[in-house]
């Protein structure tokens, strides 16, 4: 079957390959599930292991298959796979794979203090921008088929469910704390997905990005009853006292801006994985002074947990009911089938209007061979 690789170390080597297929039985014990995969997502992350500046082959493999935003849709299971999860369902597997930390053995992998750590389609596991994977049912989530189109947002969603849940695991030392006040930092697809899961939460949210309202990413939180400032309008730091700050800009020297808006006994939660090597100079008597008196919590956050996955995907279903065509608006840039990697990494790297450019693998339903001609035709 094809798939999309990279050759880790040579940068700019994204290109198509035929591959072994998957079977059931390559998962031992009957847990297995073979997954015809429908369309994948892709991110910065993916952009970083094309330049070569990140993620590497499964040991034995001079090539890594890419892609971990997944969604599919169940072909066969093994003897021993529970019933919720058949021939037809449309599933998300998620990116981590256990290693050997006390975290990683009670199902806690994206808690690792292992060094090296595993994901598929990022490191030391091959991706889903192929035809079929095969999958171990614990590490798959099964959807309603209402979310057989937007279910592939569900694991960039699942960064920000861990990002809140990690927030609100936190605070539960406050007894109390009621957050009614939240700031997100950035409006790219986390920014959006971390906006919706705190308005499903009720918290007021204001977001900071970069651009100048309007446009769609603006109108997107407007939408959600959230308020969008651009930071070239104001500055952060006029602003304050946010019961929490999710930072996921991607650019670290706003981690210290975010630290001097948060409330007393705030919690701010950074997502941002930034390769660079930049240096800032900050207030930093005034931002530790403020920690100190205040009580303030700075968490960093990455990947997510079952549980995660499980809140993200009630969260998906909760997004239709609240904000009906929400989620379709952030599916904005399409590539049609494996072959278009090329177009891929232009949309990836070169369309700075892109939400989220995925690659639909499977034809799309309805489609003749020619899924593009559906696409113009709006299906
Ligand atoms: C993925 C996470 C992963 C992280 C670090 C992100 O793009 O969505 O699942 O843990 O990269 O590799
Ligand atoms: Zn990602």
């Amino acid at each position: 079957m094809k798939a999309i690789a990279v050759r880790p170390g040579t940068p700019n080597s994204m290109h198509l390959r035929e591959v072994d297929e998957p079977a059931v039985e390559d998962v031992p014990d009957g847990r297995g599930v073979l997954v015809e995969v429908l369309r994948v997502g892709v991110d910065g992350t993916d952009k970083e292991i094309h330049a070569a500046e990140y993620g590497d082959a499964p040991d034995g493999d001079d090539f890594l298959i890419t892609g971990h935003e997944s969604l599919g849709r169940v072909l066969e299971v093994g003897d021993d796979v529970p019933s919720h999860i058949a021939p037809g369902t449309i599933v998300v597997a998620t990116v981590r794979r256990p290693g050997m930390s006390l975290f990683d053995v009670i199902g806690l992998q994206d808690m690792t203090t292992d060094d090296v750590y595993f994901e598929r389609g990022i490191n030391k596991r091959h991706g889903y921008l192929c035809e079929r994977y095969v999958e171990d049912w614990r590490y798959i989530t099964p959807l309603p088929s209402c979310l057989s189109e937007t279910g592939v947002l569900l694991e960039p969603l699942t960064v920000a469910e861990k990002a809140i849940n990690q927030a609100f695991e936190i605070q539960r030392r406050l007894k109390v704390w009621e957050p009614r006040r939240a700031a997100v930092l950035g409006s790219g697809t986390v920014g959006l997905l971390a906006t919706l899961v705190l308005r499903l939460r009720g918290i007021e949210v204001t977001c900071f990005s970069l651009p100048r309202p309007p446009y769609r990413n603006s109108e997107l939180i407007e939408e959600i009853g959230g308020t969008y400032l651009s930071t070239q309008d104001t500055d952060i730091k006029d602003h304050g006292d946010f019961d929490m700050v999710i930072e996921c800009t991607g650019f670290s020297p706003l981690v210290w801006e975010g630290a001097q808006i948060l409330a007393k006994n705030g919690v701010l939660v950074l997502v941002s994985v930034t390769g660079g090597e930049r240096t800032v100079e900050i207030p930093s008597d005034v931002i530790n002074q403020a920690f100190v008196l205040g009580n303030k919590v700075m968490v960093g956050s990455v990947n997510a947990a079952p549980d995660d996955f499980a809140r993200g995907r009630d969260d998906l279903v909760k997004a239709y009911a609240f904000y009906p065509g929400w989620l379709e608006q952030l599916l904005t840039t399409p590539v049609e089938g494996l072959e278009n990697h090329e177009q891929m990494i232009r949309e990836l790297t070169g369309n700075t209007e892109a939400i989220k450019v995925y690659v639909q693998v499977a034809p799309r339903a309805g489609a003749s061979s020619n899924g593009a001609a559906a696409v113009a035709a709006g299906a």
